[in-house]
């Protein structure tokens, strides 16, 4: 067993954590309703599950369909929200808030009622503000974040699913009035098409929980990437990222997982989440299946048990 006193995990203890996780998560396979407001995600088979973990001493543990690319839709928005920090740190929160919204991830109420400073860097309008400082501080910002999450995640073959940006380009009316508002609040430097097609083509990224756990790696290894000894962020950066996540990870559900679960995580409605245990773990879970709040039905009761088996809480 992991031993809940140490921050030291050996691979063949994470790996049988992992396993009796994924046992017992198994039966609440088929709950949820998969997305469906695009076909490309609608169509994903929900019994689907998989899980992998990268550990800060380098070990990596994996179960279920751990291999296979799914789209990580808005766990896109801390990539993005990683270079965009890097472009513009203090700036950057003149135009976005640090609060979770209570809301849900898409909604516009807030927005004008708080006149277009979106709550926090991960509901959508927040990513659009992330989105827009990549679109200013870069020549080809779609092969940016490319070329940033391939890094993260030493894998070369990590692409965007070209069939799910185009849907969401074409189903993405609440998208583009959330991008037309912040223009017209005076929120958006770049033009909104050029914002929402590097927005949707973020969320169409692919790529496995295995690819996840790893370019999540350096949030929960104080900003240095856990294959490579990178530094991919400060210290204090980190800090903040996790904090980001642990208070609007999880968008209207952040309070009752940080209940049940207890560490910083952030989901997208492809059915992925990435959880960071900081100082150990980073931790990804892929289950289409989501709740009414659009998270990953399964991937947060795995990660419930999982924390709870190890004895893990930020709390
Ligand atoms: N593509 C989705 C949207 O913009 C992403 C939302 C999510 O994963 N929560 O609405």
């Amino acid at each position: 067993m992991v031993k809940s006193s140490s921050s030291s995990s050996e691979t063949a203890d994470v790996q049988s954590v992992l396993e009796a996780v994924y046992k017992s998560a198994k039966r609440f396979v088929g709950r949820g309703k998969v997305a469906t407001y695009i076909p490309a995600l609608a169509r994903v088979p929900k019994e689907k599950f998989g899980m992998a973990v990268v550990a800060v001493d380098g070990s990596e543990a994996v179960v279920g369909d751990a291999e296979e690319a799914f789209s990580i839709q808005s766990i896109s928005k801390v990539f993005s929200l990683l270079l965009a920090m890097r472009l513009r740190d203090q700036e950057l929160w003149k135009r976005v808030g640090r609060e979770p919204s209570g809301n849900p991830f898409n909604s516009l109420v807030q927005l004008e009622y708080e006149k277009g400073v979106p709550r926090n860097p991960f509901i959508n309008a927040g990513a659009h503000i992330t989105t827009d400082c990549i679109v200013v501080g870069n020549d080809d910002p779609k092969q940016a974040i490319l070329a940033e999450v391939r890094a993260l995640a030493g894998n070369p073959a990590i692409d965007f699913d070209m069939e799910v940006a185009e849907s969401e380009r074409e189903h993405g009316y609440r998208n583009a009035a959330i991008a037309n508002f912040l223009k017209a609040n005076g929120n958006l430097e770049s033009e909104v098409d050029d914002v929402l097609d590097v927005y949707f083509h973020q969320c169409s990224i692919a790529m496995s929980c295995r690819d996840l756990a790893r370019a999540g790696s350096f949030l929960a290894n104080r900003g240095v990437d856990v294959a490579t000894g990178r530094r991919i962020a400060t210290e204090r950066k980190t800090r903040r990222i996790n904090a980001l996540m642990a208070t609007c990870g999880l968008y209207d559900a952040v309070g009752s997982f940080a209940f049940h679960v207890g560490v910083p995580a952030k989901s997208g409605v492809g059915g992925g989440m990435l959880a960071i245990i900081p100082g150990e773990m980073a931790v990804a879970v892929w289950s289409p299946g989501l709740d009414a709040q659009g998270n990953s039905y399964v991937g947060v009761k795995a990660l419930e048990l999982f924390t709870a088996k190890i004895g893990r809480s930020i709390y």
